[in-house]
């Protein structure tokens, strides 16, 4: 028998804090769709038969979030090369013979917000610093070379995960120590903090700008909230700045359109009702 209605959602956790059913949920009702998106609250020991309910259900696929964008990797069927780079994945499709494949679109989320904010964006402009060397500093970082950045200061608290990242990535991209982060603001065309620094419940991140070419882009993955002190402080010295929301509503997108078949649009409406639940 046809299926009349498609499910999907976000497997992760804890989850409950997640603002992915709200943005699915949106263009669902826009598009009129058949289909819902909820939460999936998966204990790390549960992994493996979650994906195997994905399969059992004919559940149309997930969003994947910590813990298990490393861990489900080898229980799926096919890994996009990408996500095999970043390793990672952050959406799960399943194909209409039931396999899964996994996908990592936190890269494109990211290009993609720099664009929406500003239309000329290039990566080509100039060197980078990029803060922190977690899950998305590395999707951050590969798709910045991707773009043709020419040169990616990398900078973590911890200088060996910094280290590693490099060693994986190339020689464009250079570590610099923790306690150089101030200095080596000089002149980037683009920051980006990846830590969780300044982000709701953590320290504001402790980074003095007075080196930072103020036509420098300024950009934190971070959206709760929606302006961090590294965004406030930078929008007050005349920086253009762009906050972490437009790369959760972009890497959704693609993931949208791969279960349900609909391109969906980033709207003011959208925006809107997402920043409501803040
Ligand atoms: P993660 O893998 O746990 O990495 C955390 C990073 O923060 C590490 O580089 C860590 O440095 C650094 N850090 C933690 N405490 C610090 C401190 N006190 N001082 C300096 N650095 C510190 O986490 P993640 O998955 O990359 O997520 C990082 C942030 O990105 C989170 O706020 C998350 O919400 C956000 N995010 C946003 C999106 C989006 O779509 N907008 C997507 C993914 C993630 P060490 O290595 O030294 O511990």
């Amino acid at each position: 028998m046809e299926k009349t209605f498609k499910f999907a959602g976000v497997m992760g956790w804890p989850v409950a804090h997640s603002r992915s059913p709200a943005i699915h949920n949106f263009w669902v009702r826009e598009h009129g769709l058949q289909a819902a998106y909820g939460l999936f609250p998966v204990q790390p020991g549960a992994l493996e038969d979650a994906v195997r309910g994905i399969r059992a259900l004919g559940i149309a696929g997930c969003n994947v979030t910590i813990p298990h964008k490393v861990a489900i990797m080898p229980l799926l069927d096919r890994i996009d090369p990408l996500a095999r780079r970043m390793g990672a994945v952050n959406t799960v499709v399943a194909d209409a013979d039931g396999t899964l494949g996994g996908y990592n679109f936190d890269g494109y989320g990211y290009i993609q917000c720099l664009r929406d904010a500003k239309p000329d964006w290039s990566a080509a402009a100039g060197p980078v610093t990029v803060l922190g060397a977690g899950g998305a500093a590395r999707a951050v970082v590969l798709s910045l070379l991707d773009e043709g950045a020419p040169r990616i200061r990398l900078i973590n608290r911890t200088r060996g995960k910094a280290e590693a990242m490099a060693a994986e990535f190339g020689p464009k991209v250079e570590v610099h120590d923790w306690s150089e982060r101030h200095e080596a603001l000089a002149d980037v065309a683009l920051l980006v903090n990846t830590t969780n620094q300044g982000m709701h419940g953590h320290a504001p991140l402790d980074l003095r700008l007075d080196r930072l070419p103020r036509t420098a882009l300024v950009s934190d993955v971070i959206y709760i909230p929606l302006e961090t002190p590294l965004l406030a402080a930078a929008r007050e010295r005349g920086n253009p700045t762009v906050n972490g929301l437009g790369m959760l509503l972009n890497q959704a997108r693609r993931g949208f359109e791969l279960w349900f078949g609909v391109q969906p649009r980033i709207t003011d409406e959208l925006r809107a009702a997402l920043a409501a639940t803040f």
